[in-house]
């Protein structure tokens, strides 16, 4: 069974954000329990399921779940091959473990190479297109959590020490407005997904996506307001159109 997935913002390349109990705002508000969004701006009309020739397979920091800004779940919304794990330094999850060793697969860890010590293990997009056409699955391994969290994920996961590390170059800028960003070029976690689906050459199930997250950003926003979305916006539209 998939697991429930999670918190908010994110993963890969994010900063620290100020920790605050997740529950600060909005925690007497009624929500969906499939989206997590209030149910005025519920997100499930908008969900869309979208083929990849690539799979994502998140790594989720223990504290971020059940955050409802995270935007990690909105991966295995689109993409229900997605799996979702807890990341637990001394217990890692045997389906995972079991996953890993599967010859159908080809797993990447998406980390930055901005580190000396793991240079060997570095590769680029075209490993991804090396493993297409050797008919292996390319898998996404996201390091789910804050900054802090996907470096300590990455460092002291033994089972994560002999993957290789892709990491994602891009010149795009996040458009995530739930939380303030330390800078425009952190991502979160559903924008880096989107990101690695279009270098795949995956780019409806890109656009899709980046639709669906477009949606989750002004649905939340205006939940914090109180109001409903008032009129359907480009991407609320496309979304509709495809169902
Ligand atoms: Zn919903």
């Amino acid at each position: 069974m998939r697991r429930p997935i999670q918190p908010r913002r994110s993963p890969v390349m994010t900063p620290d954000a100020p920790r605050k109990p997740f529950n600060a705002r909005g925690s007497f508000v009624s929500r969906c329990p499939e989206c997590r969004l209030p149910k005025l701006n519920c997100l499930c009309p908008y969900r869309v399921a979208a083929e990849s020739r690539v799979r994502f397979w998140l790594l989720t920091h223990p504290i971020e779940h059940y955050k409802p800004t995270n935007t990690g779940r909105l991966i295995s919304h689109i993409l229900p091959e997605t799996e979702v794990f807890t990341w637990y330094r001394t217990e890692p999850d045997p389906r995972l473990l079991a996953l890993l060793d599967d010859d159908r697969f080809a797993p990447f860890v998406v980390f930055p190479d901005d580190q000396a010590d793991y240079a060997e293990r570095v590769v680029g997009p075209e490993a991804v297109d090396a493993a297409l056409a050797g008919s292996r699955t390319p898998v996404f391994i996201l390091l789910d959590g804050t900054w802090r969290q996907a470096r300590r994920i990455f460092r002291r996961s033994e089972y994560l020490a002999s993957l290789p590390v892709l990491p994602l170059k891009t010149s795009r800028l996040t458009r995530y407005r739930l939380r303030k960003a330390a800078s425009s070029e952190h991502l979160c976690t559903a924008e880096v997904a989107a990101e690695l689906l279009r270098i795949s050459g995956d780019a409806e199930a890109s656009a899709i996506l980046d639709d669906y997250f477009e949606v989750f950003n002004e649905n939340y926003a205006s939940s914090r307001r109180d109001r409903p979305v008032e009129a359907p916006s480009g991407a609320m539209r496309r979304l509709l159109e495809r169902r």
